[in-house]
């Protein structure tokens, strides 16, 4: 795992490269072999210092062995481990001679970690060179010296927005923050850590800028996910606690959080992100160049956006000229936001924009090796537009739906070639949202699958492959959630009241606010739509008609469920008086508050519910559907239900997901409760597949 060399100069270079891998990690075996080098170096006395390296392309030491930290953070044994690196890196630490880390490629956790523990840190200014500690987005903390030597190295405030942000830093944004003392080429790099040895152990003096917190940073409030506020009690403590002290309670505090569910899952989640990514092996290794996109609405100039963005040329093509002028400027806005957040170059964004043309003409397509239709949600326009697509595309192109709804066999219907049809759904907003369903029609062909699984995977976006069925995975699950929620509201409920509950269990937003962010109007379209297929769950309640129809549409539109001026979002007055008169209230009453709320005449029962009780009675029904969509092979595994979920809606990530976090509350608990709703609401009924583990005490995930 290391290789070592003693240079002329005697300077002892420890290079790591692990074999048959591309990257460095650190396992037991490769914590063994660093303890070996150290002893090797603390005996000879002839060393004037120590170069740590790696010899990967673009990975310094990717941090500490992940699929080690999970099985013991299950099995309940993670303390002997992270006891052993903590020790050997002080080990490292403590040498007399001068110690440096040469750093080039991804340095994180555990892999930046060990060049805290070095005098000195050099990076290269490629591109590769990514420095962090991103431990607390995993549920742990920098456990290996990270909570004490880099607060000691930037000071309390800098080290706190580091560990508690978990993000990577660039070479240079690194540099700014102290966390590397110079960047040098890569190919100079060896040659100025040699440099910096020649200067000696830096002074002890000088070394701690003992900063207080600065005011900006605040115990973190992150539902769920307890680490950041595990972090930052040591960070704030370190600097009056001995290294010793302070490692000890990063130790304790490791432990700690390694045996909760959350944290489980998170790094859970890490491990099916990397799955998802990479996908089987037999991908095909076709490199999309060309594509065109059809329709240029929200969806369909985010798609050509992001496609160009990723060095795909894209044929934008819509019907209406100022269709194509309001999508050109979506797309222009997009890359402009992107430039602004610092996530792109001025140039890669003009470079980007030059890879789309766009016309209301149609275009020759015989290049194209994908099509993405995003036009209007309407059968019968999509229905002419795969008849046409079908005669202007080559012999390869696939031709792929971002229908939300539709049955994809009824667009493939209408071509020659059914077998290359397929569904790419994306969701909106393109550039954030990771996730497509990959919907398999009936009549979709392997290769077409595997192409465009490996496409979706070229563009950087995550494939679930569902089955064509009504509202796929992710809304067909959310939708009984968000009907429900906007049936509570009707019985008396807050808006507020509704979506902090839900909020506070650990959903991103509350479902009343994902409505209007969806658009009323669309919410009514889809429930409608899965009504149809699946009943009474999915009936929208009278309230969203009210809305629509006195084109209260939501945010687009201003009002919703909420007011929206200027960004503050606010009390929808005239719904609120809508539902007095639905429960026979004098006009200017108070609404009916729950605090207050006694057994009144049009009081419902629902009031009484408390935050935990109004949150799992919506979540139920996510876990209900979700199940459903396992036992109907609409996915093919638990995972790929859970996983949707939270990269398509946000689903509390450190819960793992509906099934997931089902099995951790007990699937006997859920059923109860499904049945005892059922008795009053027929729609929370159970699923068969629910009922059977339950019953027979077996588990959804057999892992
Ligand atoms: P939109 O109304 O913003 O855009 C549709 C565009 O299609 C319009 O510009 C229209 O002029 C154009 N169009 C209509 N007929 C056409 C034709 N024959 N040829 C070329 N262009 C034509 O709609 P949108 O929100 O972008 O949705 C597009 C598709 O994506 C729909 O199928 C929708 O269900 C799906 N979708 C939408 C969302 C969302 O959040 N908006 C999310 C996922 C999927």
């Amino acid at each position: 795992m290391i290789r070592r060399e003693i240079g002329d100069d005697h300077v002892c270079l420890l290079t790591f490269d692990r074999p048959e891998s591309g990257a460095n990690i650190f396992d037991v075996a490769t914590l063994d072999e660093l303890n070996e080098h150290l002893d090797f170096v603390e005996n000879e006395a002839s060393l004037r210092g120590l170069i740590i390296a790696s010899a990967k392309k673009s990975i310094f030491v990717a941090g500490a062995d992940l699929k080690t930290l999970l099985q013991q953070a299950q099995s309940g044994d993670m303390r002997a481990f992270i006891a052993t690196g903590q020790r050997i890196f002080s080990r490292l630490a403590d040498l007399k001679i001068p110690t440096v880390a040469a750093i080039h490629g991804a340095s994180a956790g555990g892999g930046y970690e060990v060049a805290l523990a070095c005098d000195y840190r050099i990076a290269s200014d490629d591109r590769a060179t990514r420095i962090g500690l991103p431990e607390t987005t995993l549920g742990l903390i920098p456990a290996w010296g990270g909570c004490t030597r880099l607060p000691r190295l930037i000071g309390t405030g800098k080290a706190a927005d580091v560990i508690l942000k978990g993000r990577l830093y660039s070479a240079q944004e690194a540099l700014k923050l102290g966390l590397v003392d110079e960047i040098a080429p890569r190919d100079h790099l060896l040659d100025r850590a040699r440099e910096k040895l020649r200067a000696g152990k830096p002074k002890e003096e000088g070394r701690a800028p003992a900063t207080p917190v600065s005011q900006e940073i605040h115990p973190p409030q992150q539902q769920g996910n307890a680490a950041p506020e595990r972090a930052f009690q040591i960070i704030n403590k370190t600097l009056s606690l001995s290294p010793d002290e302070s490692l000890r309670m990063e130790l304790d505090a490791i432990v700690d959080l390694g045996k909760r569910e959350s944290t489980q899952n998170l790094i859970r989640n890490f491990f099916l992100a990397e799955k998802y990514k990479k996908g089987p092996s037999r991908t095909p290794s076709e490199r999309v160049m060309h594509a065109a996109v059809i329709g240029a609405g929200i969806m369909g100039s985010g798609i050509a956006q992001w496609l160009s963005s990723r060095g795909v040329t894209v044929i934008l093509r819509d019907i209406a000229r100022e269709q194509i002028d309001r999508g050109l400027a979506n797309i222009e806005k997009i890359y402009a936001d992107a430039v602004k957040r610092g996530l792109m170059s001025e140039q890669k964004a003009k470079e980007g924009r030059a890879r789309i043309v766009a016309s209301t003409a149609p275009m020759e397509m015989r290049d194209v090796q994908f099509v993405i239709e995003a036009a209007s949600e309407k059968i019968e326009v999509k229905r002419e537009i795969f008849r046409e697509l079908a005669m202007q595309a080559g012999p390869k192109t696939i031709v792929a739906t971002n229908t939300s709804a539709l049955p994809v066999a009824k667009l493939a219907d209408a071509t020659v070639s059914p077998e290359h049809v397929i569904g790419l759904h994306f969701f909106n907003p393109v550039s954030r949202m990771k996730l497509v369903e990959v919907v398999v029609a009936t009549e979709t062909s392997e290769e077409t699958r595997e192409r465009s699984l490996a496409f979706v995977r070229q563009i950087g976006k995550l494939p679930v492959i569902v089955r064509d069925s009504p509202g796929f995975l992710v809304n067909r699950v959310l939708f009984p959630y968000l009907l429900e929620a906007a049936e509570l509201f009707e019985s008396g409920l807050e808006p507020n009241q509704i979506d902090d509950a839900l909020v506070q269990w650990g959903m991103p937003m509350g479902p009343l606010r994902l409505i209007d962010e969806i658009g009323i109007d669309v919410a009514v379209d889809i429930a409608n739509t899965l009504e149809k297929a699946y009943g009474r769950r999915d009936h929208a309640p009278t309230v969203l008609l009210w809305l629509r129809e006195r084109q209260m549409l939501g945010r687009k539109a201003g009002a919703g469920f909420y007011k929206y001026d200027a960004k503050v979002q606010t009390r929808n007055d005239s719904l609120a008086q809508w539902r007095r008169a639905l429960h026979g209230e004098p006009e200017g009453a108070e609404g009916p508050n729950p605090a207050t709320a006694g057994p009144g005449r049009h009081r419902d029962p629902h009031l009484r519910l408390n935050e935990e009780d109004l949150a799992r009675r919506l979540i139920f029904l996510v876990v209900n559907e979700a199940a459903r969509c396992v036992e109907e092979k609409v996915v093919d595994s638990p995972e790929d239900a859970d996983y949707g979920m939270i990269l398509g809606t946000g689903f509390a990530p450190f819960r793992g997901g509906p099934l997931r976090y089902a099995e951790h509350f007990g699937l006997n608990k859920v059923v109860d409760e499904l049945e005892r709703l059922a008795q009053s609401e027929e729609k929370f009924l159970p699923c068969e597949i629910l009922k059977k583990h339950a019953r027979d005490g077996t588990k959804i995930y057999t892992e």
